[in-house]
């Protein structure tokens, strides 16, 4: 069901467009690029409004013809001219000399701002005296009608109709090698081939102001075997720039340094390689799948940590991925599939487990209502087995006290009466204590009493039944200060303790009891040589009315709510009791007191 949901959900999102966000989040990847480096091939050279300024009006046909000049004995490997340069002010003359100057030199190349279709590039005639130099398409890309459609500048135009176009040949000047079909992340558009741009802030690449190498205070020898793109940045218009990853201030990048760019990528080869549809789809069905998974199965905060861990990991592995290999995982879509389904199965999930935990209420509404009534029925039946008990235990006393002489065999089976109902009353008065207990509570009265001393009580009154058993009960009490308890409590809890001691080991063995402080409580032990506690019946001893197995199928009687009430109790006095053992080597039972502790009231 998880799977046909994610694949659902994959389908749906798949058919949403989302290239506005994933271009946002394209943009990002470009912005925080660990590297601003460049390969150093390109200068720029730009007409500002200081050079306007410098030069009384824009640089001259002379002037421009005297630059290029300069640059070509410089030995600059290729010169683009970036400006409309038929608006060229001087003479006609000097226009010649110009164009004469740019067409006699292969290297010089004038960039237009247009492409044309096949068979029609003359076009792209300048007008005389301009019209015998062959202008070289060089376009600005912005997104306006595809992916993000926000007019940013992030593609370039490779060739177009199979025709290579200006940053191609000018990166092919610098490496002869680079091929069309080899370029990074190329991919077909129309009768375009393009492939995204690996941007660099603005500002990156080397620039110099055209008038100060006119006068001669920048020297020409920096241009020496470089890609020479001359330029203005005169803020005169949006033509002259372009928005880029960086900014979408109108003025973000001249056209220059956007050639400079494109012209760089290319002799890199660093385009951002976009990967194939299934790596997306793959993502998306990931995506998908987790959070489903995620939000069925896991504990609400447990869930939002992982989804929050498997989403950072996503970002951090595209960004990285771009980074460092230049790949362009697609974002938006695995993103929108992480919160699309977090969204539908949330609710879907409170459903579900409001209905469970009403089906629990019900459950537990009807459990405690058949426990009152066990407890009930348990203390009504024990309050009216108690009188005919103590009716029993009064004839079975009458009739041993008696001068009648009974024989042996009448003497030995009121003996057993007696001893049957002694237990019997035990065990009545057990459940009765332990009624009251779940009913009304126990109120602590402390006092201030040294626990060896009860230990020392507990112990003479339990010799009897160790020694009809041959058992030996060795005591090593260390001194110790007054610890403040309920004393009735404590006594019963540690005569259980002896009791269970003695009535679970064999004849003839050995039952210590230990007794010592440490700096926070008082720590007294039972170790006995009996049969033990099995592991699988470790955890339930003190559960009430519990009974080991071999205990029930022994002839030892009891209630099981000895521990019970043991734990209860030494939880009342803010201690602990545990047992360690392992069956057939005997048990150690353990009660520690705190010595500072105020007590509870149950
Ligand atoms: P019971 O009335 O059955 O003795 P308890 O709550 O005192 O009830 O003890 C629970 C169970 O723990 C007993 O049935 C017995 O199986 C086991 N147990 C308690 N003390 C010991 C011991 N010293 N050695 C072995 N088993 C013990």
């Amino acid at each position: 069901m998880r799977i046909l949901f994610a694949v659902g959900i994959a389908v749906f999102i798949f058919q949403i467009n989302l290239d506005y966000i994933e271009s946002y989040l394209y943009d990002l990847r470009i912005r925080s690029q660990l590297t601003t480096d460049n390969s150093g091939n390109i200068e720029l050279i730009y007409i500002t409004p200081q050079t306007v300024q410098a030069l009384k009006g824009m640089p001259s046909a002379q002037d421009q013809n005297k630059i290029l000049r300069m640059l070509i004995d410089a030995e600059a490997q290729v010169i683009t001219y970036d400006f409309e340069i038929t608006e060229t002010p001087g003479s006609l003359a000097e226009k010649k000399t110009l164009a004469e100057t740019i067409v006699a030199h292969k290297n010089v190349i004038v960039a237009g701002r247009n492409t044309t279709l096949k068979g029609e590039e003359d076009q792209l005639l300048l007008r005389p005296p301009f019209e015998k130099i062959s202008q070289k398409p060089a376009p600005k890309t912005a997104d306006l009608l595809n992916f993000a459609k926000d007019g940013v500048t992030r593609r370039m135009i490779l060739s177009y109709q199979g025709l290579p176009l200006l940053p191609l040949e000018l990166a092919q000047h610098v490496n002869p090698d680079i091929n069309l079909k080899d370029v990074r992340g190329r991919f077909d558009f129309y009768e375009t081939d393009q492939a995204y741009i690996d941007f660099r802030p603005a500002g990156s690449f080397p620039s110099s102001p055209f008038e100060k190498i006119l006068s001669g205070d920048i020297s020409t020898a920096r241009f020496k075997n470089k890609i020479v793109l001359i330029g203005t940045d005169l803020e005169l218009s949006d033509v002259e720039y372009a928005m880029t990853p960086y900014s979408r201030q109108p003025n973000a990048m001249t056209r220059i340094e956007l050639l400079a760019n494109t012209i760089d990528t290319l002799i890199r080869n660093s385009g951002p390689l976009k990967v194939p549809k299934y790596i997306n789809w793959f993502f998306i069905l990931l995506a998908s799948f987790l959070t489903t998974h995620i939000v069925l199965t896991m504990k609400p905060t447990k869930g939002l940590l992982v989804l929050g861990g498997t989403l950072s990991g996503f970002v951090v592995l595209c960004f990285s991925s771009f980074w460092v290999f230049g790949w362009w995982i697609p974002m938006a879509a695995p993103i929108l599939a992480i919160f699309i389904c977090y969204y539908f199965f949330i609710p879907y999930r409170l459903i579900v487990e409001n209905r469970r935990s009403w089906e629990y209420y019900q459950k537990n509404k009807l459990l405690s209502q058949v426990e009152e009534l066990k407890t009930n029925f348990i203390s009504m039946m024990s309050h009216d087995l108690k009188t005919p008990i103590a009716r029993i235990q009064g004839m079975t006393d009458m009739i041993l006290s008696d001068s009648v002489p009974l024989s042996a065999q009448q003497r030995e089976a009121v003996d057993t009466i007696k001893h049957s109902s002694d237990d019997l009353l035990k065990f009545i008065s057990a459940i009765l204590n332990y009624g009251l207990i779940e009913s009304q509570g126990v109120q602590l009265h402390l006092q201030s009493k040294d626990i060896n001393n009860l230990l020392t009580e507990v112990i003479r009154k339990h010799e009897f039944l160790a020694k009809v058993k041959h058992i030996h009960i060795s005591s090593e009490l260390e001194p110790m200060f007054p610890v403040s308890m309920d004393a009735d409590l404590m006594r019963q809890v540690l005569s259980n303790l002896v009791e269970n001691a003695i009535k679970y080991s064999p004849e003839h063995t050995q039952i210590r009891i230990l007794s010592q402080e440490t700096s926070s409580s008082v720590i007294i032990q039972v170790v006995d040589q009996g049969p033990g506690i099995p592991a699988d019946e470790l955890q339930n001893i003190f559960m009430k009315f519990f009974r080991s197995k071999n205990a029930k199928s022994s002839p030892i009687k009891g209630s099981g709510l000895g521990l019970y009430l043991a734990r209860y109790f030494t939880e009342l006095h803010g201690g602990r009791i545990f047992v360690e053992s392992s069956h057939g080597k005997g048990s150690i039972f353990t009660v520690e007191l705190p010595i500072e502790q105020g007590g509870k009231n149950a």
